[in-house]
């Protein structure tokens, strides 16, 4: 069966830009501030002739709760509804409360969860990735959304989980 993956990261974290990219579509909005997200959140794609359904919990939204309500919610819904996880963090903000309070709540999953730093945009920035082994995830796979890069390497460990 087809495995489904579900995007999760706190508002801003690049949730809709790599869903983007995993698809190798443009079919998610990608907002310039945090909140808006009237976005497709469903969609599939493929990799090296595996196809695979990805969710953006992040376009599943409780407007006007509070930030740690909402990645809760969304976190809660990927955990429920995914077989595979991307817990995506950002190498620009770095490691935040609400990024700790994802990866608290991912760990009482039994399903895989992978960590990927996006807005990894420079070779520079590859030296603060390691940071993020503080939250418990394992190895953290670096991929900019904006510049399409690390996203071979991200989707191989994906579909050797799946
Ligand atoms: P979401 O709230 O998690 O869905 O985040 P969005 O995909 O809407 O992106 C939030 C902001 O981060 C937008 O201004 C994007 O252009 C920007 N962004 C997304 N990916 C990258 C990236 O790889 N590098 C940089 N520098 N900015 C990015
Ligand atoms: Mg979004």
């Amino acid at each position: 069966s087809i495995p489904t993956i579900a995007l999760v990261g706190r508002p801003n974290v690049g949730k809709s830009t790599v869903f983007n990219r995993l698809i190798g579509e443009r079919i998610s909005i990608v907002a310039d501030f945090p909140g808006v997200t009237r976005d497709r959140i469903y969609s599939t794609g493929e990799w090296l002739g595996k196809e695979f359904r990805l969710i953006d919990t992040g376009g599943i939204e409780m407007t006007n709760e509070p930030l740690m309500d909402q990645v809760r919610f969304q976190a809660e819904i990927a955990m429920d509804e995914a077989d595979i996880i991307i817990f995506l963090v950002s190498a620009q903000e770095g490691l935040t409360d609400a990024d700790e309070e994802i990866g608290h709540m991912l760990h009482r999953t039994k399903k895989p969860v992978i960590l990927a730093v996006n807005k990894t945009d420079n070779p520079e920035q590859r030296q603060e990735i390691y940071d993020f082994y503080a939250l418990g995830h394992g190895e953290p796979y670096p991929v900019s959304g904006a510049h399409g890069t690390g996203f071979g390497d991200l989707l191989d460990e994906v579909m050797v989980q799946a």
